[in-house]
Order: structure tokens, then C-alpha cells, then sequence
């Protein structure tokens, strides 16, 4: 009898491939196990076993396998299942899924590895754009290989700019032939065996009584080992003896000392697992019984609870529950740069039982907790992640945490699978038999929905934790401010003066514009020319901190014109603003107060975040400026004053679900205020306070802000109530782009009775010197979504098969675009 498997491979083909085993193979090999594979005419690669059968390929002769990589599988069964229907449902490959899934030291190849140089300081806007593509990806993954760049730059031959990257220093290159992962060795010291007597120990501290300095080490080490069994690293003895590596090494030589290495997990825990779980008080009790009714019932359910209702001390009181019960339980959060807070609070009450799992982790540390949680060790019992930790393998789930599910960055838009997170995780849960709980105060529209609509449970908190009141909300009117000129810059007196008060008080105050630079057009006062971008279709942001006019999509800058290029006119002006000039006009209006901002360009190093984040808590800061990247879960005490600088941008965003966020983004920016006992303040500036969404923010009238929303998108066809898929063609040549959106639309007409809308230019048409068109698919209540799937990926492929549109990128967003 012959023996084959079906294996993936990590390239973004849609087949599974076939290939030849022997039998002794096919009784060992389990699927989720890797396996070395030949492709093409030279390469090899890691493939993922699927299956192993007994049926020979039909149109092409089975080649061997290399080799076998793995003893026991890497990917459990109910992992496949999930990636399968990731694949499926957002219309990627099973390949691209498991490339985004495993981490790359899992994907062995006897090929060139391209590496980031973590050491590199980049200017990004000192890059070329084949350059930035491989940079940008590389942020993404620790590593590349060669073919992955020629696809990723749509070239060939991708030698040149690999060697542009390499004169930069921003890449390095690695022949990996080996497993790439080490484990973090730990230098320990002990006492030699001869000394381990008292005697011994007496006569040695004698003869060592003439040097002082390694007396003192062995005493230290003396005193350290009472008492506890730990061991003793070189690096706490140097600290506790105050002795140099010499005097320690000294020692070693004469076998006085002994040295060992214990193999250390990278991502560990220092401090000491202290706080005993707080008791909940009668709302959040409440709410716990709610989810726990719905949880017996097998549904998904929503924690609605307004900013500082302690649902986190919920999610705790709930993990502890499923700790108790032997449950691995994963902490899904939008973005883990920013939430260190939480996970020192988690690791107050869990300790070493913590992992965090995150993309941006190097290959050593999430290879580590992938094999925890594998092994089903203690310490990754409770996993903290972003989305990809959705594709750990747990084996033993019984709880999956969604905080913030409202969070626009569960989803994922590059690369492949664009997937949301939120959603991937309702059916992980459900794979698992496990219980899933979404908190937010601001739900999104979609969960809300489906709450009400009986599908979720659902469980709420109405008050703030302690009878902290809800901070007190003031619309100003900023068309009337300027019109009385009662304004200073982009403040109104009324927030002037509350700022004043506030500082006066000693307290803080956060300034929120989501918008990063100095102002987002320069603007000729004669001739009204505005400067934009070369590569992409949208105006230059002036930045005064470097003199520069930038490109926020490509990185494209240049130095601030003296004159207009288009009439020499030396009147310039800027028009709107960012957050660089708030923070210029409120050092200005307040000089001694100590100003900060967060904002991308402020945040761009390892631990910019954490360290901004820390001096605004330590109070080393009066007044934070930032983006939206301020309203996420931050708890900070000592706030009383939230400023918005203006809201109308946000409100004006061309996007279906623009008053959604507007409401989200206002109500948890403003939820950072007062969060102690004091009640806080909030401002919000706008030139239309009269919009009815503001009005909702100011009331916290969620109830109300839904169901308007629920009418338009009934109205217009949009998710809940409908589904929608986004087709976006991506190329470098505005003709080839038409006709080829047009081409793939009409099929769409022609073969599908749901409504087709477009193609159309998006707001901003190109970018990176490539045009974009979009094309929606609105599939009704009584249509199918899989059907829909399958007519579009058949049209998809009598579209490539047209030699013009072959280089015509076609990518799909479902649900969430
Ligand atoms: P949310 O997650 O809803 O924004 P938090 O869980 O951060 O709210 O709670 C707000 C504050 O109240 C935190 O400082 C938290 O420690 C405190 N808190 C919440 N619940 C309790 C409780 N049951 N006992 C003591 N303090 C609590
Ligand atoms: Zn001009
Ligand atoms: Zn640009």
C-alpha cells in the first residue's frame, strides 16, 4: 500500500499539496506535526500535516517528504478546525493562516533568513518604498526570506534592495539550518561541594579572613542561600556582596565557588504575587450572576459596564473561578503596547501563572510561550495577548476574555488573514466548549445587537466603582467662542479656565485631538495651492518640531517651503491643527506647567509608551496631549480634566461606522476623568454642538445613540443587520486599475442578485504610488454569505486567468472593512 499526506505550506497558494511517505512515516506522523518538504525546483520548506491517506495525487506525481520535524504534533486538531474556518470565512488561504499563526522559528528553512536589526534606529521617511515595504513587514515578523520579500516588493529579483537595507543596517542575514530558537541560559552560582561542612566552611572563611572582598562573597552567598532553597544567580550575589565579576570569578577558579545554568523562560515574572482578590459589591455581583447564568447556557455574553465600574476586577473574580476549575483562560486585548497597566494589576493577583503573548515579542519569547501553553505548563495558564494569541495551542480552554471588544484594532487589515479577532475568538470558544465574555462600556453595535436580540447574554454595571460619580460633561460652542473671540489658539476660556482651576489644584488634565503633527495643510493665502504628496493622494501634515512637511502614509517628507511652489507667493498658512501645536499653545497659555504628548510620533521606541504612560502616572506630568491612543483603558488617579480639543473631525470621517466611534472614542477618552473620588470634567470643544451623537456623549446615552445607528445601517445595508464584503484592487497603473475593477464588478453584477456597489476611489486614492479602487458586496438577511464567498472567488479566477489583471491586487475584507 502507498502512503501520502496532504500538508500546507506557508505560502499563499490555495491548495494543500500531496506528498509521498513511507509506511514506517505514515504510522508516526500525526497531522499538526511539520515536516520538511521539496518545492519547486530548489526550495525547501515546512509544511503543516494535514492528514495522512492512502489516495496518490491525480495530476502530478507525489515527490517525498524531507524530513519529519516534530516527535508529537505542534498544532492540535481543534487548531486546524480554527484556522480552516479563518481561511474560509475571510477568504484567505490555509497558508498565509498558518504563516501568521505559528511563529517564524517554527517555519525552518534551509533558505536565506532575512532579520530585522532590532539595534537600528530607522528614520522611516529616509527610505525608499521597496526599502519601507521590507522594513514595514519586518515589523510584523521577526524575519523574512528571500521569496517573501520578492512578493512582498512584487519583483523578482529583490537582491538590490536587500543590499540597500544591509549598507543601512536595518537587516541582518541568517542561514538558518538549524531550529532558530535558544532558551535563555542563567549563570548560578553555589558553594563547592568541599565546603559544604561546617568545619570546611569555618576553616575557608579562615583562610580567606587576609581577602576581604571574597570573605564577603562567600557570606553573602551564606546569608542569601538561609533560608531559601532558590538559587542564586552571579548577577543577584554581585549585587548583594557588592563584589566585582573578578572577585566572583576568582573564587570560581578555585573551586570555591561552583557554577551551574538553569534554563530561564524569558517572559517571567519578578515581582511577588501579593493581593488577595477584592470583593465585588453588589452591582458587580450582580453582574457576575448574570454571566454566569448565561455562561451555563453555553452563550457569548456582553459586559456592558460605564468606564470605572470595576469590570476588571469581574474578569478577575471570573479567571479565578476558571484557575480553580483547571481552565487555560486567554485575556484577548486591542493592543498590548498599551496596556501594561492591566497586566501588572493581573500579575498583582496571578503571578508567574501570566503569559504575555504578542507579535511584536522576538521569536525566543513567543516560541517559549507557544510551548507552554503546548505542554499546558502553570505559567501559561492565563494568557494576555492581542489577537494572535488566538492561535496558541490551548488544549484545555475554558474561558476567553474580550476586553474592550468595541476596539477597532481587533481586526486585522495586513497581511492576510484579515480576520477580527473578536469574532475568530467566538468560534475558538465555541470549538472549545469554553465561555466567552465581550466587556466594554461603549459595545460595538454588532454585540449590543445580538445581545438584544437574545443571541448573547448579557450582564451590566451602571455605576462607577465606590459611587465615583460619572464626570460631569460640557459641550462649548466653538463657532460662538470665535465668534465673541473668546479664545486663545484652540482654546476656548472655558476650557482655559477649567485647565487653570485644575492646575491650580494640583491635579491633571488630559488634552485629546486625534490628530498627530502641527497642522494638516499648508495652504497659499494667494493662490490657495495646497502641497501633497507625490506617492499618494493626500495633502503633507506640517510638523514644526522638525521643520517638515510629511506624508503620513508613505513617511514621504520635505523641508517646509519658503514660498508657494506654485505662484512664489511667501504667504503661507496653515490650516486645522494636531497635536503638536496643542502642546506648543498650551505651553505658551500655561509655562510652568510640565507638558507630554503621545502620539506616533512620540511612541516610536521600544518602550516610549511605557515610559510616557509612567511619568504621566507619577505625576511628573501636568498636561498629556495624545490621539486616541490616550483612550484606552488607561487608569490614571489623579486626573480631574478632560479637554477635546475638537470633535467634528472625528464625526466627519467618511465611514459608515463614524458616529459609532465618535461615541466610543468621546466616551472613553472622557471616562479617564475623575476616576477617584473628586467628579471630573470634561470639555468638549466643537463647531456643531448641536450634532446629536455629542449630545449622546454628554448624556451617556448609549441606548439612544444605538438605535439611531440600527436605523441607518437597516436603511442603508450595512452589518448588523446586513453583511458586507470590501474588494479592494491594488495597482501601480491607474488604466490597468479601472478596467480591471470594472471587469471583476461587472462578473459581480452579472452572476450575483445582491447589491454591487462601485468601483470607487477611496478618499485617499493612492497611496505608495499605488491606486486603489473598492468594490462592496451588500449580501441581505435571506442571502447566502458562503454562497456569495464561493461566486466571488470563482469570478476571482476567470479574472486571473486575463494575462492584463494578473498583477492586479485583489483583496478581500469580510464584515469589517
Ligand atoms: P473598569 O475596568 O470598569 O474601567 P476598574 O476595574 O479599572 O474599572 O475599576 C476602577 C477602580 O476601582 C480600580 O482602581 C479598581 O481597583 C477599583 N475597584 C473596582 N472594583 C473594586 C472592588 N470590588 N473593591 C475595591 N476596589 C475596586
Ligand atoms: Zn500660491
Ligand atoms: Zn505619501
Amino acid at each position: 500500500m502507498e502512503y501520502f499526506v496532504n500538508v500546507v505550506l506557508p505560502i499563499p497558494l490555495k491548495r494543500h499539496f500531496t506528498y509521498s511517505i513511507t509506511p514506517a512515516e505514515a504510522s508516526f506522523l500525526l497531522p499538526g506535526m511539520r515536516v520538511s518538504v521539496p518545492f519547486g525546483k530548489s526550495k525547501i520548506y515546512t509544511a503543516l500535516v494535514l492528514e495522512v491517506h492512502n489516495t496518490p495525487p491525480v495530476v502530478y506525481e507525489a515527490k517525498e517528504i524531507d524530513q519529519i520535524l516534530d516527535d508529537v504534533p505542534l498544532v492540535n486538531p481543534v487548531q486546524l478546525k480554527h484556522w480552516e474556518w479563518i481561511a474560509n470565512y475571510y477568504m484567505c488561504t490555509m497558508g498565509e493562516m498558518m504563516r501568521s499563526a505559528l511563529p517564524s522559528a517554527f517555519l525552518l528553512e534551509s533558505e536565506t533568513l532575512i532579520l530585522r536589526n532590532d539595534e537600528a534606529n530607522v528614520d522611516e521617511s529616509q527610505l525608499q518604498d521597496d526599502e519601507f515595504l521590507v522594513f514595514e513587514a519586518l515589523q510584523h515578523q521577526s524575519s523574512l526570506k528571500v521569496h517573501e520579500v520578492s512578493i512582498i516588493v512584487d519583483r523578482k529579483n529583490v537582491l538590490p534592495v536587500l543590499n540597500r537595507l544591509l549598507e543601512k543596517n536595518i537587516i541582518y542575514l541568517k542561514e538558518e539550518v538549524y531550529e532558530q530558537y535558544k532558551p535563555k541560559l542563567v549563570k548560578y552560582v553555589k558553594l563547592g561541594k568541599e565546603y559544604l561542612s561546617d568545619e570546611a566552611l569555618e576553616s575557608l572563611l579562615e583562610t580567606l579572613s587576609r581577602a576581604p572582598k571574597q570573605s564577603q562573597v562567600v557570606l553573602a552567598l551564606f546569608q542569601l542561600q538561609s533560608g531559601s532553597k532558590k538559587p542564586i544567580s552571579v548577577s543577584d550575589l554581585e549585587k548583594y556582596s557588592k563584589a566585582s565579576k573578578a572577585v566572583i570569578s576568582s573564587l570560581v577558579e578555585k573551586g570555591i565557588l561552583e557554577e551551574y545554568f538553569i534554563r530561564k523562560d524569558r517572559v517571567t515574572y519578578d515581582g511577588a504575587e501579593n493581593s488577595e482578590i477584592k470583593t465585588l459589591n453588589e452591582h458587580q455581583l450582580n453582574a457576575l450572576a448574570d454571566i454566569k447564568k448565561a455562561f451555563k447556557e453555553d452563550k457569548v455574553t456582553l459586559l456592558k459596564g460605564v468606564t470605572s465600574s470595576g469590570k476588571t476586577e469581574v474578569y478577575v473574580q471570573l479567571i479565578s473561578d476558571f484557575l480553580e476549575k483547571g481552565k487555560q483562560i486567554l485575556y484577548l486585548l486591542p493592543e498590548i503596547a498599551l496596556t501594561t497597566q492591566l497586566i501588572s494589576r493581573l500579575q498583582d493577583y496571578f503571578g508567574e501563572r501570566i503569559s504575555v503573548f504578542h507579535s511584536k515579542y522576538n521569536i525566543q519569547e513567543r516560541v517559549e510561550v507557544w510551548n507552554n501553553v503546548l505542554k499546558g505548563a502553570e505559567k501559561a495558564q492565563i494568557v494576555i495577548g492581542a489577537r494572535s494569541s488566538l492561535f496558541l495551542p490551548f488544549d484545555n480552554l475554558g474561558l476567553i476574555i474580550v476586553d474592550e471588544e468595541h476596539e477597532g484594532s481587533f481586526k486585522q487589515f495586513d497581511p492576510a488573514p484579515r480576520y477580527h479577532a473578536r469574532d475568530a475568538a467566538i468560534v475558538l470558544a465555541n470549538l472549545h466548549g469554553a465561555n466567552i465574555l465581550l466587556g466594554s462600556a461603549t459595545p460595538s453595535i454588532e454585540s449590543y445587537f445580538n445581545a438584544k436580540h437574545g443571541k448573547y447574554g448579557y450582564a451590566e454595571i451602571n455605576r462607577r466603582f465606590g459611587n465615583v460619580l460619572m464626570p460631569d460633561m460640557e459641550l462649548v460652542d466653538y463657532k460662538e467662542a470665535l465668534r465673541k473671540k473668546r479664545v486663545k489658539g484652540h482654546f476656548s476660556e472655558r476650557l482655559l479656565q477649567e485647565i487653570e482651576e485644575s492646575l491650580g489644584n494640583g491635579e491633571q488634565i488630559i488634552l485629546f485631538q486625534n490628530r498627530r503633527g502641527f497642522a494638516p495643510v499648508l495652504e497659499c493665502l494667494t493662490c490657495g495651492h495646497t502641497p501633497q504628496c507625490s506617492n499618494c493622494d493626500v495633502t503633507l501634515t506640517y510638523h514644526q518640531y522638525k521643520n517638515q512637511l510629511r506624508c503620513h502614509y508613505c513617511g514621504f517628507h520635505t523641508a517646509l517651503p519658503e514660498s508657494c511652489a506654485a505662484c512664489g507667493s511667501p504667504e503661507l498658512d496653515t490650516k486645522g491643527f494636531g497635536t503638536e501645536q496643542v502642546e506648543e499653545e498650551v505651553k505658551k497659555l500655561f509655562p510652568a506647567a510640565k507638558v507630554g504628548r503621545m502620539d506616533l510620533d512620540t511612541t516610536r521606541g521600544k518602550h516610549a509608551y511605557e515610559k510616557i504612560i509612567t511619568s504621566f502616572e507619577q505625576q511628573e506630568l501636568d498636561i498629556l496631549v495624545g490621539t486616541q491612543m490616550l483612550t484606552k483603558g488607561l487608569d490614571f488617579r489623579n486626573v480631574s480634566l478632560v479637554g477635546v480639543m475638537n470633535a467634528d473631525s472625528l464625526l466627519n470621517f467618511p465611514d459608515y461606522r463614524a458616529h459609532e466611534r465618535t461615541f466610543q472614542m468621546l466616551t472613553q477618552v472622557a471616562g479617564r476623568a475623575g476616576r477617584t473620588q473628586k467628579r471630573g470634567k470634561v470639555i468638549i470643544q466643537s463647531y456643531n454642538p448641536y450634532h446629536q451623537i455629542l449630545k449622546q456623549v454628554t448624556t451617556g446615552d448609549y441606548e439612544t445613540m444605538f438605535q439611531e445607528q440600527i436605523y441607518e445601517r437597516e436603511q442603508y445595508k450595512y452589518p448588523p443587520v446586513n453583511r458586507i464584503i470590501k474588494i479592494t484592487f491594488k495597482h501601480k497603473n491607474y488604466n490597468t486599475l479601472n478596467e480591471a475593477s470594472e471587469w471583476f464588478s461587472g462578473a459581480l453584477r452579472t452572476n450575483f442578485g445582491g447589491t454591487v456597489l462601485g468601483p470607487e476611489f477611496p478618499p485617499i486614492s493612492r497611496i505608495r504610488n499605488q491606486y486603489l479602487k473598492h468594490v462592496l458586496v451588500k449580501i441581505g438577511k435571506n442571502e447566502s454569505l458562503g454562497r456569495t464567498k464561493k461566486n466571488i472567488k470563482r469570478i476571482e479566477k476567470s479574472f486571473n486567468s486575463v494575462s492584463k489583471f494578473r498583477s492586479v491586487r485583489v483583496i478581500y475584507n469580510v464584515d469589517h472593512i
